[in-house]
């Protein structure tokens, strides 16, 4: 998308182009993480720049696991967190951990499409289960899928690309299907971006088994700096679990999580960005589509809006809306079909002009383009 995104606009200019493809926010990071991050400069404490111990600095640790304990009821202690590279190291580190050759992990489909990857780097094998048709969660569906070689079940919520926010009785009704010792790998970098007052629902307090991959890449605004933790539960795993993905942040070759950032971090853990504009280019958005007659269900949470494409063919469609100028993934990446994912990362404005282009590429279709 990055170098299709470049073409257009080279072709076009950069101001015909609408690109609705990337979770990158565009707005910078919250004033009080840039004042954390001028502070840790200006200490320049003997080693800011130095090795650490492998799960991360313990001071900081220390401090994520009484925000987590505050947060969700649960006694996180030191020893229950690893910081590392972004949400992305701390499912990497978890499944490196946990899986032998053949293992499964479920994935509740559409997904996250580097899920497959990180499942796959480590040996395990993908198995796919279809949310309802508002990408609900289907217990009846988690339970026939688990087998004996059932390790872990993938949770995002809220969820890229749907923009769902699972509900406590819906999390409650999947935990009940899971037997031991499958884990829940709750996958929550857009956990704070939730709309109209809405909270997500806490994972490790509600399944008997779940872990927290947790990123600050969304949350504040530095998708760049690949900071995030993983934080396993006490009554989750044992001491060799927290020791294998301790040494799995070593081995993997990424080697720790950036150690300027997890000072930072530390400082101010719950700084977030402004939700409130995400939700008003949320309504924008949704309200202009649906006003044209497409079935575009409004996300309760994180970047992304899941439009229902009006012909069956979402890669079809992706290339009407490239004639407009407008970038945007099809759902067929997601592993669901006959849906474009739109990021709400874009300006107000860019979205404000990218309207009419929408509404050409819905009335083409009309025409039987
Ligand atoms: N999980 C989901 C659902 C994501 O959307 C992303 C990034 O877009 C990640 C994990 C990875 O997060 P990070 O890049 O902060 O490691």
């Amino acid at each position: 998308m990055f170098e299709i995104g470049i073409q257009l606009k080279r072709e076009r200019g950069a101001e015909n182009v609408f690109d609705y493809s990337i979770g990158n926010p565009e707005v910078e990071p919250p004033a009080a993480v840039i004042a954390a991050l001028r502070q840790v400069v200006a200490e320049n404490r003997p080693g800011s720049h130095g090795y650490m111990p492998n799960a991360g600095y313990p001071a900081v640790r220390e401090r994520i696991a009484a925000v987590l304990c505050a947060r969700t009821g649960v006694p996180f202690g030191v020893e229950d967190i690893v910081m590392t590279t972004g949400a992305a190291g701390a499912i990497n580190i978890l499944l490196k951990s946990l899986l032998d050759p053949g293992d499964e992990v479920i994935v509740l489909s559409p997904f996250f499409p580097e899920y497959r990857f990180y499942i796959e780097n480590h040996g395990g094998r993908v198995v796919t289960v279809e949310t309802g048709e508002r990408f609900e969660l289907v217990p009846e569906r988690v339970a026939a899928a688990v087998t004996g070689r059932t390790r872990a079940l993938i949770l995002n919520s809220p969820n890229n690309p749907t923009g769902v926010v699972y509900s406590e009785d819906q999390l409650l009704a999947v935990n009940a299907v899971l037997p031991e010792p499958v884990l829940v790998i709750s996958d929550e970098p857009y956990r704070p971006l939730t709309f109209d007052g809405a909270r997500t629902p806490e994972a490790v307090a509600i399944f008997d088994r779940a872990v927290v991959a947790w990123s600050w890449s969304k949350a504040m605004a530095v998708s760049g700096e690949r900071i995030g933790y993983l934080a396993i539960p006490p009554h989750v795993g044992g001491a060799a679990l927290r020791g294998a993905c301790t040494i799995a942040n070593r081995i993997l070759g990424y080697i720790n999580a950036p150690a300027i950032w997890q000072w930072v971090v530390g400082m101010v853990p719950e700084a977030t960005v402004d939700v409130a504009a995400y939700q008003e280019k949320r309504d924008l958005l949704c309200d202009a589509l649906q006003s044209m007659g497409y079935d575009a269900p409004r996300p309760q949470g994180g970047f992304y809006i899941f439009l229902r494409t009006p012909v069956a063919d979402d890669v079809a469609f992706t290339g009407m809306l490239r004639e407009e100028g407008i970038l945007a993934v099809p759902g067929v990446g997601f592993g669901r079909a006959g849906y474009v994912r739109l990021s709400l990362t874009i300006a107000r404005e860019a979205i404000e002009r990218s309207l009419p282009g929408f509404a050409r590429a819905m009335a083409s279709r009309l025409r039987g383009h």
